[in-house]
C-alpha cells in the first residue's frame, strides 16, 4: 500500500532535497511566513521539503515542495513536483493533471474489481472517495474564505471556530449544488417540493 505519510526521503543529488526529513512546520521566516520551514535566523535559502508519497518499501514515488534559493541569479520562488519546477501561478495546472491521473488509476482499480466480481467492494471504495472529496471541497471553500479575508484586512477578521468555518463552507457548497440541480432538472417544480419538504424536516429538527 502506498503511504501518504511523509517519511524520510531517499538520498538524492537534488540540492533542493538536502534536508528532507519529516516536513517541518512553517516557522518564523520573515520573507515567506507560513510557507518556508527553514528555522535558522537570517537564512537566505528558503524552502519547504519532505512532502512525499512513498512506495510499499518506503522509497519515494513523488514529492512536492517549495524553494526560493539565493544562489539563483534571479531568485524566483518555485513549487516543484519531483525534479520539475513551476512558477506558483503555473502550478495549479500541473497539480490538476496529477490529480486527474490518479482518478484514472482509481477508475482502473474499480473496473478491475468489478470484473473480478468484487463490485460491492468497488462501490464501497467509490463511496469512501466521494466522502473524502466532499470533505476536501468543504476545506477548500473555507480556505478560499480565509484568503478573501486576508486580501481585505479592513474587514472583520476570521474569528469563527473550525466547526463554524466547516458549517459555513458546507452551507455555501450545498447552495451551489442546489442551484446546479435546479438548473439541470427537467422537473424543477418537483425538485423544489422535495427541497421544501427536506427544509421543513430540518426546521422541525432545529426547533425541537
Ligand atoms: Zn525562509
Amino acid at each position: 500500500m502506498t503511504s501518504v505519510i511523509p517519511e524520510t526521503s531517499t538520498t538524492t543529488s537534488d540540492p533542493r532535497a538536502q534536508s528532507t526529513d519529516k516536513p517541518r512546520q512553517p516557522g518564523t521566516c520573515a520573507d515567506w511566513p507560513g510557507i518556508c520551514t527553514e528555522a535558522e535566523s537570517g537564512h537566505f535559502d528558503h524552502s519547504n521539503h519532505g512532502h512525499q508519497v512513498v512506495d510499499k518499501s518506503g522509497v519515494q514515488l513523488l514529492d512536492v515542495g517549495f524553494a526560493a534559493l539565493s544562489n539563483d541569479s534571479n531568485p524566483r520562488p518555485v513549487i516543484y513536483i519531483g525534479s520539475e519546477d513551476w512558477a506558483p501561478d503555473e502550478f495549479h495546472a500541473a497539480s490538476a493533471a496529477v490529480r486527474q491521473l490518479m482518478d484514472t488509476g482509481d477508475d482502473m482499480a474499480e473496473r478491475t474489481m468489478l470484473r473480478q466480481g468484487n463490485g460491492e467492494a468497488a462501490l464501497a471504495r467509490i463511496d469512501q472517495k466521494i466522502k473524502g472529496e466532499r470533505t476536501r471541497m468543504i476545506a477548500m471553500v473555507a480556505h478560499q474564505r480565509r484568503v478573501r479575508i486576508e486580501l481585505r484586512p479592513s474587514r472583520t477578521p476570521f474569528t469563527e471556530s473550525d466547526t463554524e468555518q466547516t458549517a459555513s463552507a458546507a452551507f455555501s457548497l450545498a447552495c451551489d449544488a442546489v442551484g446546479i440541480a435546479l438548473a439541470k432538472s427537467p422537473d424543477k417544480a418537483g425538485m423544489v417540493r422535495a427541497l421544501r419538504a427536506m427544509v421543513d424536516l430540518y426546521a422541525d429538527e432545529a426547533s425541537a
